[in-house]
């Protein structure tokens, strides 16, 4: 494994996992710099007006090896723009980790380890980059996988029904549905779920919740 190679990473922290089957456990995070998208909801703008802090793989995984036993999430920005996040992954794996990979569904997922958790955005209308997605991702993901659809809209919500229906989506991995709450309340998006019987996920963001209006370290 390259140990020495380097990532620009924007921060590493140990917080409560806000988001997908994890929800509500500890987690240790790593998220890489750089986002090749532009989401008009995005919330870590962060990751790419400002450079990272370059370190090295084997930095990253003593720094994880000091918290033994939780899960470690890379994230972003978008994580896969970097050739080094491939060795990271496996040193993740190597080192016993539960490996959650957050990604914005926008590049091939071939080279992604065995093993570690996708959970992958599918960029709904609102976002402004439902045309970047690479869709021969669909065929990649695996029932130990999760597709994050977030919503902003009623028009995000029926291009999501529409695209699980289109893609056959139901059983192929955990899909959930996150409402964008500035614009799309949670209770609104549930009234939807429950009255077209969807076999999704409702998610709030727990991290917002319990620390709202705080966007890193969290
Ligand atoms: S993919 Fe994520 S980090 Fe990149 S612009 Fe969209 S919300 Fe922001």
């Amino acid at each position: 494994m390259k140990t020495e190679a380097r990532l620009a990473v924007s921060e590493t922290f140990y917080s409560i996992q806000g988001e997908s089957r994890y929800a509500g456990l500890p987690c240790l995070f790593i998220r890489l710099a750089g986002c090749n998208l532009r989401c008009s909801f995005c919330d870590a703008r962060y990751t790419y007006e400002e450079e990272g802090r370059e370190m090295n793989i084997s930095t990253l995984l003593a720094w994880v090896a000091e918290t033994p036993g939780v899960a470690v999430e890379v994230t972003g920005g978008e994580p896969l723009l970097q050739e080094a996040v491939y060795p990271l992954l496996e040193g993740l794996l190597s080192a016993g980790r539960t490996v959650l990979l957050e990604t914005n569904g926008s590049i091939l997922l071939d080279r992604v380890p065995a093993g570690v958790v996708k959970i992958m955005d599918l960029k709904c209308p609102d976002s402004g980059m439902h045309q970047r997605m690479e869709l021969a991702n669909l065929a990649l993901i695996t029932p130990a996988d999760e597709i994050k659809f977030v919503l902003s809209s009623r028009r995000d919500y029926e291009w999501a029904v529409g695209a699980i229906a289109r893609h056959r989506l139901a059983g192929t991995a955990g899909l959930t549905f996150s409402p964008v709450v500035a614009s799309l309340s949670p209770a609104t998006l549930a009234a939807w779920l429950l009255a077209d019987r969807l076999p999704v996920r409702l998610q709030l963001q727990l991290h917002t919740l319990l620390w709202p209006g705080q966007s890193r370290g969290v």
